[in-house]
């Protein structure tokens, strides 16, 4: 059966009772203005509310004043084992404007989700970091690289939070960087889009490489490759298959980690295929002024990462 038929086991009910620990949990009201424009029907906040196992926290806050929050989930009976997901590192990828909310709306789905499936887990206890450049992904106008100017998929001082990491070349990345140390998880993956690969390690990168190479249902005919000049490509060598490789840039956050022992893969999401197969749909977004991805597509890359994440979970 295709795993996106797979019928969701019972959730957690009866796990707990008490209400959750509200000491440090963030609000992050500015969830709020997302609500209509991309997707992200359910506030975050609320999820950590009303979900026992999963717990809020800020680590800071961005240089235009935005709360830095990260989720924990912990499972009834940790094992010792944690992970560290980041997702929108980039405000912007290359796709279409504030692509990185689709990064941060998989976040969401990811929190929700193990939330409220906690026998998933495996034991694995979870670190969420749903958009770790919140000012680019919700303020900022372009995905210029790393440059005066530069603000969207890079932070509002113009530095790109996954380059150079270490070297606390921004207030969001350094405190990134401390929290990371101060969990010092077994893996992290770190998501971005749309180069349809991953980078690093391959142990980690293969649970994802499975999954979007599966059959499952709907699933395109291709996938696609969207460059920095947002020129996309389908063809069958950066298109295709969703492809892999070891090597990274030095410098980049994922590495950073590797090269401090923790086995770490980076997670490009192939682009959707906005144009020849119709698989995948699209939404003009007027406010935005762009064409956007749409749900079914935003629920094809999640159950992806869903069947990914699960299978790690269970054989890491
Ligand atoms: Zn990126």
């Amino acid at each position: 059966m295709p795993a996106d038929d797979e019928v969701s086991p019972p959730d957690e009910s009866g796990e707990e009772v008490d209400p959750p620990d509200q000491t440090d949990v963030a609000d992050d009201p500015l969830d709020v203005d997302l609500d209509v424009e991309f997707d992200v029907t359910e506030d975050i906040g609320t999820i950590a509310a009303t979900v026992p196992a999963v717990k809020s926290h800020t680590y800071g806050t961005s240089v235009k004043g935005q709360s830095l929050v990260y989720y924990q989930i912990t499972p009834p009976n940790p094992n010792g084992k944690k992970a560290f997901l980041t997702f929108a590192l980039h405000g912007f990828e290359d796709a279409w404007k504030q692509d990185g909310r689709a990064l941060y709306s998989i976040a969401k789905s990811t929190i929700d989700y193990y939330g409220n499936h906690l026998d998933l887990l495996k034991g694995w206890t979870v670190y969420i970091i749903p958009t770790a450049n919140p000012d680019g992904m919700r303020y900022g106008t372009n995905n210029w690289r790393e440059s005066a100017g530069a603000y969207g998929r890079c932070q509002s001082q113009g530095k790109d939070m996954n380059r150079n990491v270490g070297s606390d070349t921004s207030k969001e990345q350094r405190l990134l960087v401390d929290l990371f140390e101060q969990v010092k998880p077994t893996i992290a993956i770190d998501f971005h889009g749309w180069y349809n690969t991953y980078y690093g390690d391959a142990k980690i990168g293969g649970f994802f490489q499975r999954s979007f190479n599966a059959s499952y249902t709907g699933k395109p005919t291709k996938y696609c490759y969207t460059a920095s000049n947002g020129v996309m490509n389908c063809g069958s060598t950066l298109g295709g298959i969703f492809h892999g490789t070891t090597s990274m840039t030095v410098g980049m956050f994922a590495q950073w980690a590797r090269a401090r022992g923790v086995p770490a893969a980076l997670i490009e999401y192939p682009a959707p295929d906005f144009n020849n197969n119709g698989l995948y749909d699209t939404v003009w977004d007027a406010e935005l002024g762009y064409r956007r991805m749409g749900k079914v597509t935003l629920d094809k890359m999640w159950n992806r990462t869903r069947v990914a994440l699960t299978d790690l979970f269970a054989h890491y």
